[in-house]
């Protein structure tokens, strides 16, 4: 592992107990690096092993066999336990059971209460990751009030005011309409680029792992592949048999560099009208 890797999974294995108490192997020796301010996706089919991928990542789980370092601590190890999930944040799939206070404002300063940030500071924090949500005029509202692409912003302002080295999205999008989708992963994005936070985005829809900087596909608890977005989704027969299609957006850039005309990865439909009608 190198100074910068974040995370890094060294032949992790891993199963569940069955029904009748056997052991149903999930994860296969996954070898897997993620680099310190990376956009990286995990990608695959349901059923692929990527949410016990993620477990594993903030030590909700212990691998079976092999070792996950979080900044270089095991994730075995306890005394590190708290400190590994206050660096990586987990926002779930479904915003209704991730939000716990009866405000905006309160919901966010529950993982501080817990972590004893005193209240001037409380303040500071909570106010600084609503803002860098875009959430910060819906402070004293009621979180059930609000939609599903604002909820998980709160949720992810909560895991912000917590100074996260990574967060984890894990299917943060799945129960979301296409605008909250669009929300969630334009913040993602913008929180990378501009606050240096590392993202791992666990999903089973191939169009959001276009924009990444590395995308690993899941496949039956292996890692089928490990690339850029172009070395992945240039692979159509791979991905295909991991039950996955090419991004639309992808498929439309290589229609177009066949005529010539050179797009980078893009995500947004607008980006790409933008780019074709440049
Ligand atoms: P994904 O997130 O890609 O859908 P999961 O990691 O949730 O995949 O699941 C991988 C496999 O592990 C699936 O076959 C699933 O049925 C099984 N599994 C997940 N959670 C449990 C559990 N708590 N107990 C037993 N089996 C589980």
């Amino acid at each position: 592992m190198n100074e910068e890797s974040l995370l890094a999974f060294r032949n992790v294995s891993f199963s569940y107990d069955g029904d009748e108490g056997q052991r149903v192997p999930v994860l296969k020796s996954v070898d897997l690096t993620i680099e310190k301010g990376t956009f990286v996706s995990v990608l695959g089919h349901n059923g692929s092993g990527k949410s016990t991928l993620a477990k594993l990542m903030n030590a909700l789980l212990l691998p079976e066999d092999g070792v996950i370092l979080v900044s270089g601590f095991d994730t075995k190890d306890e005394e590190m336990l708290w400190e590994i999930r206050r660096h990586v944040g987990m926002v779930f799939q479904n915003p209704d059971n991730q939000i716990v206070g009866a405000t905006v404002e309160d919901d966010v300063a529950f993982g501080l209460e817990n972590m004893g940030v005193d209240p001037q500071e409380m303040r500071k924090r909570i106010d600084e990751a609503l803002l860098s949500v875009g959430m910060e005029k819906y402070l004293m509202a009621q979180p059930h009030r609000l939609s599903g692409g604002q909820k998980q912003r709160v949720a992810i302002a909560g895991i912000m005011a917590m100074r996260p080295s990574v967060i984890i999205l894990d299917e943060a999008t799945a129960m979301l309409d296409p605008q909250g989708r669009q929300e969630v992963m334009m913040l993602a994005r913008r929180l990378n680029r501009e606050e240096g936070i590392t993202i791992i985005n666990i999903t089973h829809f191939p169009e959001e792992a276009v924009f990444s900087d590395r995308v690993t596909v899941m496949n039956a608890g292996e890692v089928l592949m490990e690339g850029s977005p172009h070395d992945v989704f240039s692979q159509v027969e791979r991905l295909q048999s991991a039950g996955l299609d090419v991004p639309f957006s992808v498929r439309i850039r290589y229609a177009l560099a066949a005529k010539g005309i050179h797009l980078p990865f893009v995500l947004h439909q607008e980006e790409l009208v933008e780019h074709v009608c440049r």
